[in-house]
């Protein structure tokens, strides 16, 4: 019993035995003389006189009796109020505050006893979808489906409960054997394997999970939640039904993330960040077609730090947005200037992040750029990475379509590294595919990559878009892109990326070259002295 309850209870007591006191003593001085007023004869009073203690006897009763129902009322009240406190009313398993202090209780446990528990997270992704989609009534339905498929697990633990919106927690109270969270990790996704079936519409659920185990992974609540959370991120990043069990190295991953953060948010602040430019050719021809942008970062005291390491700290912290802004914006100033000089009119790429196909944000801030520089959109090009892409492929549709209509171009990046379906890849509204390094490295020896890329190239042709290789390195390489019917290239052999003024100087020079052969040997030289 809590301690309010206590205290209530005793409250209870004391006024059920004053009301007692008064009544039984007003009844001991007051009963005789009332029955002698009220009797009018000695028979009379004889027989006031017998029935008084039966009186006394029904007015207690009808107290006792009235405190008694009135008691049962304020319970059932108060147990009615402790439900909905504890208890989810959508699934009707416990909620996050009984969650926690079950867990409290287990940890208490197994510090006595020496065991080990463990705590789990499901998460669904995409749940708004089914909300959006079906309505919040279906989205109730999938809910109790899962906390019945939960349930029915073959080794389903004590405690599940629903911490918030499509967020599950286990209690594994026995996980002296780290493989049994694994295993029930192995459960769940054969359980959500299966579609379900909610208002005549099929649903198949993706989902992330992550354990932390009592106590090498978290010595108390808020540790043990805190690496759950935090190991619950690191699967989502990974993909759909991916389930992780926490690693140390994911709090010292944090640790890093917070420093660059901030690192980056003063050097956005402070002009810290820079444009490089690396130049993209007709192979044939030679003829410099185009470039692509990329973010530098130079830190003060490290150097500089690779896009490799400072994008993905950007895109989960939202600072990608400012960078996209500064890299549409001087991409822009250059396209204005490079006009200003009568310099050949070429295609710049900038690349964009995740969450950016998201909304119309990446249309908005091309249009703002364009304006304020008054370059045109049709030198734009938007890189998206077929993963990207491919994670909703609807959105991206609906949001590379839009871009076209802009007059901006969309280049697919990194193609073929995506493991893409078809079907989805042919709906993109996209120009150009970009044949991801990897496949180029070790061309022309490698048969296998050299068919790759052949079926890459005549998917492009079929497909009537431009095909680009990333990542020349040899001239081997280059020969047989060429070869094999690749037009377009981009690497260190051709050009490495440089900066912008760089770059204007090579756009002048390519656009005075007459002779096809010039440009490449000239870049060809830049790239001997480069490697020396
Ligand atoms: P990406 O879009 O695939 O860019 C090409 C990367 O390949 C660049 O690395 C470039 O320097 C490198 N590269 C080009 N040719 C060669 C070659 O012949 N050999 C080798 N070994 N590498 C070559 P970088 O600049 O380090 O960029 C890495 C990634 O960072 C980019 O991959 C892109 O995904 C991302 N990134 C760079 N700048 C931005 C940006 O402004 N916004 C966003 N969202 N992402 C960016
Ligand atoms: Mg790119
Ligand atoms: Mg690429």
């Amino acid at each position: 019993m809590t301690r309010s309850a206590e205290t209530g209870a005793r409250r209870a007591g004391i006024k059920l035995g004053i009301a007692y006191f008064v009544i039984a003593a007003a009844w001991v001085l007051l009963s005789d003389r009332a029955v002698e007023f009220l009797a009018g004869s000695a028979q009379s009073l004889a027989f006031l006189q017998s029935f008084k203690g039966v009186a006394f006897v029904a007015v207690m009763a009808v107290l006792l009796g009235g405190y008694a129902a009135r008691l049962q009322r304020v319970e059932s009240a108060r147990l009615r109020e402790q439900l909905l406190a504890s208890f989810d009313p959508v699934t009707r398993l416990p909620n996050s505050h009984s969650f926690y202090e079950e867990l409290a209780e287990q940890l208490r446990h197994c510090e006595q006893s020496g065991g080990r528990c463990a705590v789990m997270l499901l998460d669904f992704r995409d749940f708004a979808r089914i909300n959006d989609g079906f309505g919040r009534a279906a989205g109730d339905q999938v809910l109790q489906n899962v906390a019945r498929r939960l349930q029915a697990l073959p080794r389903a633990p004590e405690v599940i409960a629903r911490l918030e919106k499509d967020k599950f927690a286990l209690i594994i109270e026995d996980a002296d054997d780290a493989d049994v969270p694994a295993a029930i990790a192995e459960e769940i996704g054969v359980a959500f394997r299966r579609e379900m079936t909610v208002d005549d519409n099929v649903v198949l659920l993706d989902y992330n999970i992550s354990y932390a185990i009592y106590p090498e992974d978290g010595d108390s609540v808020s540790a043990l939640i805190d690496a759950a959370e935090l190991t619950l991120r690191a699967a989502k990043r990974i993909g759909a039904n991916v389930a992780e069990r926490f690693r140390p190295s994911l709090l010292h991953t944090r640790r890093r993330h917070f420093h660059i953060e901030s690192e980056l948010r003063h050097a956005l602040n402070h002009q810290g960040l820079s444009l490089h430019l690396q130049p993209q050719f007709d192979l044939a021809s030679n003829a410099l077609i185009g470039a692509e942008a990329l973010a530098r970062w130079t830190h003060a005291d490290h150097g500089p730090i690779s896009p490799g390491v400072f994008i993905p700290v950007a895109e989960q912290t939202g600072l990608i947005d400012r960078i996209s802004e500064f890299v549409m914006d001087r991409v822009c100033q250059a396209l204005h200037e490079w006009r200003g000089r009568g310099l050949p009119e070429i295609t710049v790429a900038v690349n964009v992040a995740g969450h950016q196909l998201d909304d119309g944000r990446l249309g908005f801030f091309l249009q703002k750029a364009a304006e304020e520089w008054n370059a045109p959109l049709h030198q734009l090009e938007i890189e998206v990475t077929e993963s990207m892409a491919m994670r909703d492929p609807d959105q991206a549709v609906d949001v590379l379509s839009r871009l076209r209509e802009m007059g901006v171009s969309i280049a697919l990046d990194d193609f073929g590294t995506g493991y893409s379906s078809l079907s989805h890849l042919l709906r993109l509204p996209v120009n150009k595919l970009k044949i991801d390094r990897s496949f180029i490295t070790d061309l022309p020896e490698n048969r296998q990559q050299l068919g790759f890329v052949r079926t890459m190239v005549a998917l492009g042709d079929e497909l009537g878009v431009t095909l680009l290789a990333e990542g020349i390195e040899t001239d081997a390489q280059r020969q047989h892109l060429l070869a094999i019917g690749c037009r377009h290239g981009q690497g260190f052999l051709l050009g490495r990326p440089m900066e912008i003024d760089a770059f204007a100087d090579l756009l002048a020079r390519s656009a005075a070259t007459t002779r096809p052969e010039g440009l490449l040997n000239l870049l060809a030289s830049r790239h001997r002295k480069t490697a020396r």
